[in-house]
């Protein structure tokens, strides 16, 4: 097959892949799609390239890859409180290979569908396997949630559990003590690694009551550092508040811990709140999030154990896998 009617194929995979919406003027087939974003609203963009070998396992099914290439960017989109709107594709891959083609595209289509976002353009090329997807959502002027925003005093949470992917990581690479772990638990962590849950609905919520926001892509630690240097504070996290999984629970404790201040994948959200949103906040998201420490003077995190002791963290961010 020529090269050109190889990936004529790959197109043929993603042409309608994703459900229709109405402010897509013009979609995928011409030199540029045409978007009607709404009057007094921002467009937001993100983009990411998740790269084989470097961010995924050459094992991982095309269909949790799909699932996951889409989630990371709609996470982006979350954090900033913003409503899923379009995305573009451009793919590398070494071969038009149809089975992996069908898996990953459904991967991409159910998770794109269940976002109302729109594919409206794409590249494919023959190379590394590589896959970039930008995102484009849809947020109410001045409404977005920054980094920049949270000042001292500022209650920290986060959403979710935390480490839980940073485990299967290290399961997969045979780093870890199993022993403890059942066969439920490991297919949990792996899932929250493979198919990460984008928190769409939660940072369309926080709006308003939160100062600061940001997704956990590469480790709480890493991550709420952003928001400390761009919003020029300090904070004290208390490490027996950090939401751990029953998975995670089953492990050694300064382990979990570990995991869950400095390893990245979770895609859950980090967000900052002042002492008086907090009543509104536990009303409308009860026990969704939970409060993990509060914003101090200083530019630095620093992390406290149950007895108040001061603990020094190996590790502040996720070197995505490690050597
Ligand atoms: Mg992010």
């Amino acid at each position: 097959m020529s090269a050109h009617s190889e990936f004529s194929l790959i197109q043929h995979y993603f042409e309608h892949l994703t459900s229709q919406r109405d402010d897509v003027l013009l979609g995928i087939g011409d030199d540029c799609a045409l978007l009607q974003c709404p009057a007094d609203h921002a467009i937001a963009v993100s983009i990411d390239t998740l790269v084989e070998g470097v961010h995924f396992f050459s094992d991982v099914e095309p269909e949790s890859l799909g699932h996951k290439s889409l989630a990371v960017g709609l996470s982006d989109l979350a954090a900033m409180g913003a409503t899923p709107a379009w995305f573009t594709l451009a793919l590398s891959l070494p071969e038009a290979n149809e089975k992996w083609l069908r898996g990953f595209s459904k991967g991409l289509a159910n998770l794109a569908t269940e976002y109302g976002i729109q594919l409206v353009g794409g590249d494919t090329t023959r190379g590394p396997l590589t896959i970039s997807i930008q995102v484009h959502g849809i947020v109410k002027s001045g409404q977005a949630l920054r980094r920049d925003g949270a000042q001292e005093g500022d209650l920290i949470y986060v959403s979710g559990c935390l480490g839980d992917a940073g485990a299967a990581v290290q399961l997969k690479l045979q780093q870890l003590d199993e022993s403890s772990l059942q066969n439920e638990d490991k297919y949990y962590l792996q899932q929250r690694l493979e198919r990460p849950t984008p928190r769409i609905a939660l940072g369309q919520k926080l709006s308003g009551l939160a100062t600061a926001a940001i997704d956990i892509s590469d480790g709480l630690l890493a991550d709420l550092g952003h928001i400390v240097e761009k919003s020029n504070v300090g904070a004290r996290v208390e490490l027996a508040q950090l939401p751990l999984s029953s998975a995670l629970m089953k492990l050694d404790r300064t382990l979990a811990e570990q995991l869950a201040l400095t390893s990245g994948d979770d895609y859950q959200l980090c967000f900052t709140v002042p002492p008086e949103n907090v009543e509104r906040l536990e009303n409308l998201l009860g026990n969704q999030c939970h409060q993990i420490g509060v914003l101090t003077t200083g530019i630095a995190i620093s992390c406290f154990n149950q007895q108040g002791e001061l603990i020094e963290i190996k590790g502040t961010g996720y070197d995505h896998f490690p050597a």
